[in-house]
């Protein structure tokens, strides 16, 4: 266990909402752009402390959103710069940025490069058009290659493409296309996420035409195939890399580091106490400009050692390599496999788990019910 940790930035705009989204985004003018960006300058330098900094390395700084490329790459680097100012961020950091097609052109792409940001992700989410615009999402397929091409033609050289299973009126048939379409790019990573209908989106209301539970099972199984037959490794349940490319910011999550989010509705895992900023736009820029951090966050949690072996395993055994033993026992000063005798035994002995060496994993049939699983991994 190292002491590596990742900082998330929240930026929460988006040209319009897609049906089926429930993240924190929404349309914004220049100006509240503007203010938003400034508040959260002010909670990225408020975090500072200098004996955090020499023991806790930044590996990575990851832009989510909301769709971060609308916002300029002037503003990019001054939020890199002010992470940079406040932070121990090591060199060759990790710094993905989220991009949709239709949002930005190589002039914007170039900024980026230069702002420091070396690492896309492009939601792409499926190659049909009707599926896009069903979805409500705001580019055709053509957008998408086409920003595509155009950040290989800056420069980038590490690019994840978001798709999606399990779409209203998706077929197996379509689904390959699409997998066909983004390995034939060969991009350096994909996630691959089926959907799920969030209460409060528009899809709830909607009466959608859903594939059944069996083609949602191919979808998924197809998804692996095809993508280890195009060279890329199954390292978490949704994610997928080539040799050298697992994102670095999303395995510091999954292995236990602390992470810090700023911006609004971000998360941050910090020296055993979690908690989130407050969702509240106007009210977060408000704070922000009265330096009333302490007044930014909520959800104050201050884990108890149970619930950190249990964050533990469940973000551990989302990845294909599983738990280390030693790992556990070096944190927690107990073994795992007396912790956890009782669903250790049941499911490996269901062929679910398997224990070899140092490492507790899902086997392939136990990641097909993994939420199961994990739900028995809470103590
Ligand atoms: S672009 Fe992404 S964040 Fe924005 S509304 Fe669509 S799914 Fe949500």
């Amino acid at each position: 266990m190292n002491n590596n940790i990742g900082i998330y930035i929240h930026l929460p705009f988006c040209v319009k909402k897609c049906n089926y989204c429930d993240f924190l985004s929404s349309p914004a003018d220049n100006a509240v752009k503007e203010l938003y960006l400034r508040a959260l300058q002010g909670q990225i330098a408020s975090f500072y402390e200098e004996e955090y900094n020499r023991t806790h390395p930044v590996t990575s700084i990851y832009f989510g959103g909301g769709t971060p490329s609308l916002v300029s790459p002037e503003w990019i680097k001054k939020l890199i710069d002010t992470v940079r100012k406040y932070f121990n961020v090591e060199p060759d950091a990790e710094i993905s940025m989220e991009m949709n097609p239709g949002t930005a052109d190589e002039e914007k792409l170039n900024g980026y490069i230069e702002a420091g940001v070396n690492r896309l992700s492009i939601g792409l989410q499926s190659s049909d058009d009707e599926i896009l615009s069903a979805l409500g999402r705001i580019h055709t397929c053509a957008d998408f290659l086409d920003i595509y091409r155009r950040a290989r033609r800056v420069g980038f050289t590490n690019i994840n493409v978001d798709v999606m299973s399990g779409l209203p009126d998706q077929t197996l048939e379509g689904y390959e296309e699409t997998l066909d379409l983004v390995c034939a790019l060969g991009p350096e990573h994909i996630s691959a996420y089926s959907l799920i209908i969030e209460p409060g989106t528009p899809f709830e209301k909607m009466k959608l035409n859903l594939p059944d539970e069996d083609t949602e099972r191919e979808m998924y199984h197809l998804t692996r195939r095809k993508l280890a037959a195009s060279g890329f490794e199954r390292y978490e349940i949704s994610n997928y890399a080539k040799e050298g490319f697992k994102c670095r910011h999303n395995l510091l999550y999954w292995s236990g580091n602390d992470y810090l989010g700023f911006g609004i509705g971000a998360a941050s895992y910090d020296r055993g106490v979690r908690y989130s900023v407050i969702k509240d736009r106007d009210k977060y820029m408000n704070l922000a400009f009265k330096d009333k951090w302490g007044d930014l966050l909520e959800n104050i949690e201050h884990l108890t050692d149970d619930d950190r072996k249990t964050e533990y395993c469940i973000l551990g055994l989302r990845r294909t390599e599983g738990i280390s033993l030693a790992g556990f026992a070096g944190r927690f000063g107990q073994r795992l496999t007396s912790v956890y005798r009782t669903p250790i035994d049941k499911y490996t002995s269901m062929g679910l788990m398997e224990l070899t060496g140092d490492r507790l994993r899902l086997t392939e049939a136990g990641i097909d019910v993994s939420n199961v699983i994990l739900a028995d991994f809470m103590l």
